[in-house]
């Protein structure tokens, strides 16, 4: 593994690059896949718009409907409390419980990305209003008086919320971005993992092992050149920010995909270059890029990343997740996505 002092430069400037979507910088995703990018005061008075004027008037100045009086207090069915103005899942069902306070009460959100907590002290006591995180609406309020196992009480006006029974009849903006994964190796995944995780559009990134012959490696098999698996970044990605051409130009910026079996100070069969596609789609993306990185010599020495269909992701163990975000140890690989055009997130 690479030494927190060491930063010998690898990859070249040479690699074509294309701009990602321009607000492609500004975009955030939740745990549960959801895109929680703020959405711009315009936006938000054109859905607010169409608010009636009880949700209106809770959503947009922060009131409060009168006890026992909303619509979703006894509402037992199952499915997802949505936002009443840009549709983001903020309650499922099963974290509702009988408070006896006369509005909606649930102990846990659908995710804690997409709720924002302030302090309001209006009313003469203190207590933390809650938020809806992408368009700001105001939904109610969490105390610590809540049923196990969080303790929490989110307090909530039914005409912040709109509830669907079923994931189908819900709409687009209720649904989990549509993303696509791709497979990368380019030297020790730590540097891999975090250079990917900081792209716009990136969802998610994870180090783990890939193409080797045996189930479930792990790191001291792979080091040992046991099992033939490469450290591998799995990258999860919203094809709508970044397309998988976006991420290629990144990936042949980072690393030497020169190098044979080896990146920098680290040498072994388990440092090889590939791209690991998911489809017919990305291996021809891939060996088109490669071509025509080789058209124009845009590295001294011929490329030696293999490309070939991606077989079973195996995660790595824990400690190796985040890595260079939790340590923060610089790295040998640089920042590639302000050459393609964008800021890291
Ligand atoms: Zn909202």
């Amino acid at each position: 593994m690479q030494t927190g002092s060491d930063k010998a430069s690898s990859g070249s400037n040479a690699a074509a690059a294309s701009a990602p979507n321009k607000t492609a910088s500004r975009h955030k995703y939740s745990a549960s896949g959801f895109d929680v990018t703020p959405l711009g005061k315009e936006r938000v008075e054109e859905l607010a718009a169409k608010l009636t004027p009880e949700a209106f008037r809770v959503t947009q100045t922060a009131g409060t409907e009168a006890a026992f009086c909303g619509n979703l207090v006894d509402n037992k069915t199952d499915g997802t409390y949505c936002c009443v103005v840009c549709g983001l899942p903020l309650f499922a069902s099963n974290a509702k419980f009988h408070s006896g306070t006369g509005w909606p009460s649930f102990f846990k959100p659908f995710d804690d990305a997409h709720l924002r907590a302030k302090v309001d002290s209006t009313h003469g006591m203190v207590r933390d209003e809650i938020n809806c995180a992408r368009c700001n609406a105001h939904l109610g309020h969490v105390f610590d008086d809540g049923p196990k196992p969080t303790g929490l009480r989110f307090c909530l006006n039914s005409a912040a919320l709109v509830f669907f029974a079923t994931v189908a009849t819900m709409p687009p903006e209720g649904s989990p971005v549509k993303t696509q994964t791709a497979y990368f190796a380019g030297g020790c995944f730590w540097g891999v993992e975090h250079a990917f995780s900081i792209a716009p559009g990136v969802v998610d990134a994870a180090s783990g092992y890939m193409n080797g012959s045996t189930e479930g490696p792990t790191y001291a098999e792979v080091c040992a050149h046991k099992s033939g698996h490469a450290e591998a970044v799995r990258v999860v990605f919203d094809p709508s920010v970044i397309s998988f051409r976006q991420l290629l130009e990144g990936f042949f910026q980072m690393h030497d995909p020169t190098q044979f079996n080896r990146q920098g100070p680290d040498e072994g069969d388990q440092y090889r270059s590939a791209v690991f596609t998911s489809d017919d789609a990305q291996a021809t993306a891939a060996r088109a890029y490669v071509a025509e990185l080789t058209a124009k010599n845009a590295f001294p020495a011929r490329i030696v990343t293999l490309i070939e269909p991606a077989r079973k992701f195996w995660k790595a163990e824990e400690y190796h997740q985040d890595y260079v975000e939790r340590t923060g140890r610089a790295c040998h690989l640089g920042q590639p996505w302000w050459l393609v055009g964008a800021t890291a997130r």
